[in-house]
C-alpha cells in the first residue's frame, strides 16, 4: 500500500495511490483519519482498512493537479542516525561506532517532493546524503528487538541536508545546527506500508546530482539495522506514531570527495530507494 499527503481545501489529506491518482482516503471512509500518521496508528486494520478504500474509491485525483506535502508533515519527532554505514564511516575517517550515533531535525526542515531545498545565505557548505527513512507505526517504549518490526508503519525516501560548516567546524561539533536549517529534510514522495517491503535491509539506495550517481549503496550495509534502532530509541522515548527515523547515509557524500562537491542553485537531486520511489528536489538560494 502507497500513501501520499496532499494540501487540500480541508487540510491536509492522507490518500491511497492507484495507477490513475490519488483517492482521498476520509473522504471514502469517514472511520479513516485524514492524517496519515493516525492511520498508521491503527497499526494493520487502518493499513487494510485504506487499501479497500482506495480500491472502492470513485473519482482519483490526478496527480498533475495535486500538491504534495511530506508523507508526514507533523511528526512528533524526526530522530536522526549518524555514521550508520560502515564504509561512509571509514570515508569520514570517523570510527565504526558501537551504539547508534542520534541527533535530530525539527518540522521546519521537511519540504515535499519538488518543493526546493533553500541554500542558507549563513552556509558554505550544504551537503546532501540520500536515506531510507522508518516511519513509526504504532508506537511504544522499550520494546524488545524481536517485537520491533511490529511497531514500523513504513518507508520512504529521504534526504538528510547538512551544513557542514556549522555541523563540524563550530565549538563541540553542533550537528543539530548544521542539521536544521529550513527546508534540510524532503521526504517522499510516497510513503509504502512496511508490509510491503519484505526486507528493508535490502533496498539499492541511489543519490543523483543532475543526473549523475553520487552515492549508490544497499541498506544491507547499514551498521544498526532497522530492529536494533527501533529497539535502542525506544529506551530513550516513547516512539509515537508517525515519529521519523532518518537511518544514515552511504559513502559518497560531497565533504568526502576530491575537491569537495558543494550544492549550489540550479542544481537538482534525486534520492532513489528500490521499491519506494524517486525523491527529486531542486536547489535555489535561500
Ligand atoms: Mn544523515
Amino acid at each position: 500500500m502507497r500513501f501520499v499527503t496532499i494540501a487540500t481545501d480541508h487540510g491536509p489529506r492522507a490518500c491511497g495511490v492507484r495507477p490513475d491518482g490519488y483517492v482521498d482516503l476520509h473522504a471514502v471512509d469517514a472511520r479513516l483519519p485524514s492524517s496519515l500518521k493516525a492511520i498508521l496508528a491503527l497499526g494493520a486494520d487502518g493499513i487494510r482498512r485504506a487499501s479497500e478504500a482506495t480500491a472502492e474509491g470513485a473519482a482519483a485525483i490526478a496527480p498533475a493537479s495535486a500538491k504534495l506535502l511530506p508523507p508526514i508533515p507533523d511528526p512528533q519527532k524526526i530522530v536522526c542516525i549518524g555514521l550508520n554505514y560502515r564504509d561512509h564511516a571509514e570515508e569520514t575517517n570517523s570510527p565504526i561506532p558501537s551504539e547508534p550515533i542520534l541527533f535530530a531535525k525539527f518540522p521546519n526542515t521537511l519540504i515535499a517532493h519538488g518543493e526546493p531545498i533553500l541554500l542558507p545565505a549563513e552556509s558554505r557548505q550544504v551537503d546532501y546524503e540520500a536515506e531510507l527513512v522508518i516511519v513509526v507505526g504504532q508506537g511504544g517504549r522499550r520494546i524488545p528487538k524481536e517485537r520491533a518490526m511490529e511497531h514500523v508503519g513504513g518507508y520512504m525516501p529521504g534526504h538528510d541536508v547538512s551544513a557542514r560548516d556549522w555541523q563540524l567546524n563550530k565549538p563541540g561539533k553542533q550537528w543539530i545546527a548544521g542539521k536544521t536549517f529550513d527546508a534540510f529534510a524532503p521526504t517522499g514522495p510516497e510513503l509504502t506500508s512496511a508490509d510491503a517491503v519484505p526486507d528493508p535491509q535490502a533496498l539499492g539506495i541511489r543519490l543523483r546530482l543532475n543526473g549523475e550517481t553520487m552515492q549508490d549503496s544497499s541498506t544491507a550495509q547499514l551498521i544498526f539495522p532497522v530492529a536494533e534502532l527501533i529497539a535502542y530509541l525506544s529506551r530513550i522515548m516513547t516512539l509515537a506514531p508517525g515519529d521519523l527515523i532518518f537511518t544514515g547515509t552511504p559513502p559518497g557524500v560531497g565533504m568526502a570527495r576530491k575537491p569537495p562537491v558543494w550544492l549550489k542553485p540550479g542544481d537538482v537531486v534525486e534520492v532513489e530507494i528500490d521499491g519506494l520511489g524517486t525523491l527529486r528536489n531542486p536547489v535555489v538560494a535561500g
